[in-house]
């Protein structure tokens, strides 16, 4: 077999992408019994598999269930990669919201993919290094001459250290092979972290904020939901530039992540970021929001290219007791309706109940 580092050598792109395309074109999720049979032909392109393959495929044919088990595949039940339908959320989901879900899973179930064939080749990592070890020894043992089969013995040691030589090849393409996997897992974690990041202000994101939601430790209850939304923020945007309104909410993202460190604070959306508070009553909480909204106040924004003064920043929040057990849409739409009430109320302000 030749390793993926000569594959991807002679190949065109990285052997990883192309194992990907072939599930994809395929209709193949994504398990590792799918992966094996991939990586055997993408990585022997010129082997009997790949051949017979390329036989039954010509004419952009895509190989059947049969073809996979016939050249000794194994087909894993389940929903292939492009029939698997994206479950719809349960509010209107934009085009962008199905793009990210679509990304989301297949990072997370390419991650797991990736995991399984770093720890195959670690195993066969150790697995060679222990063969070549044992014949280092009998090669050494048959070097030493015995009377009048020294000759025989000699033989044999110089087809053993052949041997030895190709095993010493074989280590050395398993740990590129490894290698790859690591660099490959690394980017993974990467990409898992970026699609729950809001790329505006670098804080988490919804998706980040419903993750933790739902995963929520009762051990660090109470909980409290606040939401928060930049008063007539549509007006800063309409004076000063969209680019100008930007530099606002990151400096607000800055200051709410700074007020409430230790806290999950996202940006939920738009001119709105939620904070999921742990460890506090709701008394508290709507005090220790109260402070933040005033330290938002208090900062005096600047345009940077005129120094021409953008006025006070000011923050509407909502702000109600998580429940046990309360989904995060029940939360949120109860804390969204405090806000709607500071909004009425004249803004620049705090509601909680
Ligand atoms: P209210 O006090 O009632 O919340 O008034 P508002 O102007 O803040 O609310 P409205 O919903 O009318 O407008 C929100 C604006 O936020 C409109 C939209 O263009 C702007 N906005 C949303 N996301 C961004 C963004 O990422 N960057 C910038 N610059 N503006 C954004
Ligand atoms: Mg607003
Ligand atoms: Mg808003």
């Amino acid at each position: 077999m030749r390793g993926p580092a000569a594959a991807r050598k002679g190949g065109e792109g990285d052997v990883f992408t192309r194992i990907g395309a072939f599930l994809a074109q395929h209709g193949l999720s994504p398990e590792p019994a799918h992966y094996m049979f991939a990586y055997t032909i993408v990585t022997e392109p010129d082997g009997v598999i790949a051949q017979a393959v390329a036989r039954l495929t010509d004419g952009g044919f895509r190989l059947s269930r049969r073809d996979i088990e016939t050249l000794g595949g194994t087909v894993v039940a389940g929903a292939p990669i492009a029939a698997e339908p994206v479950a719809p959320p349960p509010t209107e989901p934009s085009h962008a919201d199905l793009l990210e879900d679509a990304a989301v899973r297949l990072v997370a179930e390419t991650q797991a993919q990736v995991d399984d064939f770093a720890t195959m080749m670690r195993a066969m990592q150790d697995e060679t290094r222990g063969f070549g070890r044992d014949l280092a020894q009998s090669a050494a043992t048959l070097e030493r001459p015995r009377g009048s089969v020294a000759d025989g013995l000699g033989e044999i040691a110089r087809i053993t250290g052949t041997m030895l030589a190709r095993v010493r090849e074989a280590e050395a393409r398993l740990a590129s092979a490894t290698h790859e996997a690591d660099a490959l897992r690394t980017k993974l974690a990467e990409a898992n972290d970026t699609a729950r990041r809001d790329a505006l202000t670098g804080l988490p994101n919804r998706r980040a904020f419903e993750e933790a939601f739902a995963v929520r430790d009762e051990r660090d209850a109470p909980y409290c939901l606040a939401v928060c939304d930049i008063d007539r923020f549509k007006r800063i945007n309409d004076v000063h530039g969209h680019p100008v309104g930007d530099r606002v909410l990151s400096a607000v993202g800055r200051a709410l992540a700074e007020e409430c460190r230790g806290q999950l604070v996202v940006r939920h959306g738009g001119e709105e970021f939620a904070i999921l508070l742990h460890g506090i009553t709701l008394a508290d909480a709507a005090s220790h929001l109260d402070f933040v909204r005033s330290v938002v106040a208090g900062k005096r924004f600047r345009v940077r290219e005129s120094d021409s003064a953008i006025g006070q920043v000011t923050l509407s929040i909502g702000i109600t007791a998580v429940q046990a057990g309360e989904s995060s849409a029940a939360a949120f739409d109860r804390a969204d309706r405090l806000l709607y009430t500071a909004k009425a109320e004249g803004r620049d302000r705090v509601c909680a109940a």
